[in-house]
């Protein structure tokens, strides 16, 4: 059976078509810069590669170009679309509704929709996603797989934040969480590297890229997550701030700031940037600290060190700590950061052997010693496996109806 995993955004469409259960991976690729004149498709089939610039209108033009792509005769890998038996669509926010991925009905859209006030930027273009397929192909069944899934099972004492109740009864105010698709994808995998049963051990994910966030995951299950109530929360990222005190945001409003100045502030102007003013990549940055950029350096100190203290609070929430992992275009390829990360975490029994350290880029493999008491792996994340996973699960019997909301969390 054929999946389409989708992963639809505001200013981009990615796509992969996997021959499952074998998660082969058909065709793959990108629609880029959605919505700008010069909108570019990249396409890739066995080892070719093909590009086409076009105007793409939106998400529902760049779904059409994929659609068309997949079946032409000269770049495509199906004769027809009636060869895909599901498509799995990654949503960001499923608010406190969605506890694992759902088959699409009536109903789960408009729950995404209700939540697209909790994740304007997200939900909005994920919906698209969906709409254009379904209008496509109106009897092919779709799934939708949320990034906060995964953290549903995260208890009332981590997610209530200390503000007055009715916030949270009124504007459901709480931590929600972020990542959980990649963050269950690395955790079910530091299982099977470790022979374990997937809720036999105690992980702290550490999905760091773009965007960053810490897990703890207590027998497979998520118990609490650095993002909070947004993206914003947590460890400082790329453009973002992470955690801070709010009363700076009350400051800086008496100071003249706006509210969508400050919302620049904060998640595009922040984090490694801001503290660095020269760039939010973590490559350029190492090289400007080794250059002897103060600046730089400073930028990568906070950042380890604000990980470093979440690791240590997460070893306090699950009391024991089986394994630590690295993922996302960070976790996955920096050796450096790494390194700087576990520095003087032998008290809570991580011990990184160095050399395997080095030799661990872009691939899965364990970065700690021998006898170290915490595992520490770098493991890749993949979390258009295990979207086509969940919707191959959902979806091979061919069924669409939706009556019991059967859920799942592979
Ligand atoms: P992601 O959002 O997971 O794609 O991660 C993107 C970020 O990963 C970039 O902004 C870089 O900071 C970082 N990154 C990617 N490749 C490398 C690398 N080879 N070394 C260090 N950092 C990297």
């Amino acid at each position: 059976m054929k999946v389409l995993v989708i992963n639809a955004g505001s200013s981009s469409v990615k796509y992969h078509l996997y021959n499952m259960p074998e998660a082969e991976v058909l065709a793959r690729g990108v629609v880029e810069r959605i919505g700008e004149k010069n909108s570019e498709l990249s396409h890739f089939f066995g080892d070719k590669t093909y590009t086409e610039q076009t105007h793409v209108k939106d998400v529902a033009e760049a779904m059409e170009l994929v659609l068309d792509t997949l079946v032409r005769e000269d770049v495509g890998v199906v004769k027809s679309l009636s060869e895909i038996g599901g498509v799995g669509h990654r949503v960001v926010h499923g608010g406190e509704e969605f506890t694992g991925s759902v088959v699409v009905d009536e109903a789960v859209i408009a729950s995404i929709e209700k939540f697209a006030d909790l994740a304007p930027l997200h939900n909005p273009p994920n919906l698209a996603g969906i709409g254009a397929v379904q209008h496509r192909l109106p009897d092919l069944p779709q799934v939708a797989c949320f990034d906060t899934a995964f953290h549903s099972t995260i208890p009332e004492v981590a997610y209530m934040y200390a503000l007055p109740y009715e916030l949270y009864e009124k504007y459901h105010i709480r931590r929600y969480g972020f990542h959980g698709i990649s963050h269950r994808y690395v955790a079910r995998r530091a299982a099977a590297i470790m022979d374990k049963d997937k809720y036999g051990i105690n992980v702290i994910t550490c999905h760091l890229g773009n965007g960053c966030s810490i897990t703890a995951v207590k027998q497979g299950r998520s118990v609490d997550t650095s993002m909070g109530f947004t993206p914003l929360e947590g460890v400082p990222m790329g453009t973002r701030s992470g955690d801070l005190d709010p009363a700076i945001l009350f400051y800086l409003g008496d100071k003249g700031y706006g509210v969508n100045e400050l919302n620049t502030l904060f998640n595009k102007k922040s984090g490694l940037l801001g503290i660095s003013g020269a760039s939010n990549d973590v490559r350029n940055l190492v090289k400007l600290a080794k250059e002897g950029n103060d600046r730089a350096k400073l930028a990568i100190d906070v950042f380890c060190y604000r990980i470093k203290k979440y690791i240590g609070a997460y070893a306090a929430v699950l009391g024991q700590v089986d394994a630590i992992v690295f993922t996302g275009g960070i976790g996955e390829n920096s050796v450096f950061l790494r390194s700087q990360i576990c520095e003087d975490l032998k008290q809570i029994g991580v011990e990184l052997d160095q050399a395997a350290n080095e030799a661990t880029v872009a691939n899965e493999d364990q970065i700690s010693t021998s006898d170290s008491g915490i595992k520490v792996f770098v493991i890749p994340t993949n979390e258009q496996a295990a979207i086509a996973n969940d919707t191959y699960k959902l979806t091979k019997s061919g069924r669409r109806e939706n009556r019991n909301r059967t859920t799942v969390m592979s």
